[in-house]
């Protein structure tokens, strides 16, 4: 069963580290646009849907007849699996308790709010639009509607950043009770502002301290790693999430929405106006594709198996995609293992278990051209 991404553009102000799709100033386009979300989604009529994610962009600052008519109508074209995850991504300042209630009314089982820091320097810095106390008070307005599957997103490397600012923030995050953590590296993407900036993060080995840091409290605080970046307390991984790691099929759509179903991967135009206007005249708002052959999908789905603790069934792997695991990623798989970045154990008698070690963890994102 596929999961579904809706991707809704628009947000009030570009982070200057941002390098995503994003819409500013555009939101009057918004009801338009959810009516092209919708008509796009007829092309996948009675599909049954694992998770549903609707991510941006900053999707919580839709109007609220705006996400009345995006909830009310997406069940009536999809089939939704029972307990259906339901995740929508916020910014903080977008979030009052009578938001909070609406998206709990409207059938939103999980909220991941972009927090990045409770720093006010930093978050002026990177040009977010929220404080830390907006951020504190969404936390309790989402609780108070009895939406308690939070994620937080915390950031970390800014030039600069102490140590101990960064404890102050894991701190700080853990002391709100959330159920999820997903932390990340600030990462200077070209087209962003500062790239254009020439701004650097932190050094390397210093990044790799504060990450082992971060680790070693969350894990304290009761948060267990379930991927390279995502922890969780018991039960309260990311489904939604999951299902790309683990390779499994999605539904994208939207302006720049990508969809993979069984090895065709497509992605839809990145202009607004274009997608509008390609939905509104019937056509298709593909911008392209690719066909990945078996080997491909086998090797994207170690590279991103390996993320996750769990680590990579081989033969899981080999079953779904009807061949052996191919020698020239074996071999380099060994190779990995005999630096120490990865690791084999067992899934099972005879079913080898491919797993990223703690030092492999801190250069995984170099092995995967080399996986891939
Ligand atoms: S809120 Fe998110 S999507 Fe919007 S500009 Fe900032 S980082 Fe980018």
């Amino acid at each position: 069963m596929p999961s579904l991404y809706v991707h809704i553009p628009f947000c009030l102000r570009k982070c200057f580290y941002c390098s995503f799709t994003v819409a500013i100033s555009k939101e009057h386009h918004a009801s338009r646009y959810v009516a092209c979300i919708l008509r796009e989604a007829q092309r996948y009529q009675g599909e049954t849907l694992d998770s549903i994610y609707i991510g941006g962009g900053t999707p919580s600052m839709l109007t609220e007849g705006a996400l009345r008519k995006l909830f009310k109508e997406l069940p009536g074209i999809f089939r939704c699996a029972p307990g259906l995850e339901v995740t929508i991504e916020a910014n903080p300042e977008t979030i009052d308790f009578a938001k909070a209630e609406l998206l709990f009314s409207l059938g939103v089982t999980r909220v991941s709010l972009g927090v990045q820091t409770f720093h006010e320097k930093y978050l002026r810095w990177m040009g977010r639009t929220h404080t830390a106390e907006q951020s504190v008070r969404a936390v309790a307005a989402l609780q108070s509607a009895l939406l308690t599957n939070i994620n937080l997103d915390l950031m970390y490397s800014f030039p600069g950043e102490t140590m101990s600012e960064l404890e102050s923030d894991v701190k700080h995050l853990a002391g709100l009770g959330c159920a999820h953590v997903s932390l990340y590296a600030l990462s200077v993407e070209p087209y962003s502002r500062f790239y254009v900036q020439g701004i650097q993060p932190l050094p390397r080995d210093t990044e790799a301290a504060f990450y082992e840091d971060v680790r070693r409290r969350l894990s304290r605080s009761g948060y267990r790693q379930y991927e390279i970046s995502n922890f969780c307390r018991s039960g309260k991984e990311s489904f939604h999430n999951k299902n790309y790691w683990l390779g499994g099929d999605y539904i994208g759509l939207g302006v720049s929405a990508h969809s993979h179903r069984q090895g065709r991967r497509s992605w839809n135009t990145a202009q607004l106006n274009a997608y509008m206007a390609a939905i509104e005249s019937g056509a298709n708002p593909e911008e392209g594709h690719e066909v990945l052959t078996p080997e491909q999908q086998f090797r994207e789905a170690v590279a991103f198996g390996l993320r996750m603790n769990q680590g990579v069934d081989v033969q899981r792997l080999e079953e779904r995609y009807r061949m052996a695991a191919p020698e020239a990623l074996e071999a380099r798989v060994r190779s990995f293992i005999h630096e120490g970045w990865l690791d084999e154990k067992e899934a099972g008698p005879g079913r080898p278990l491919w797993l990223v070690t703690d030092r492999g963890r801190l250069v995984l994102d170099t092995l995967m051209p080399y996986i891939i």
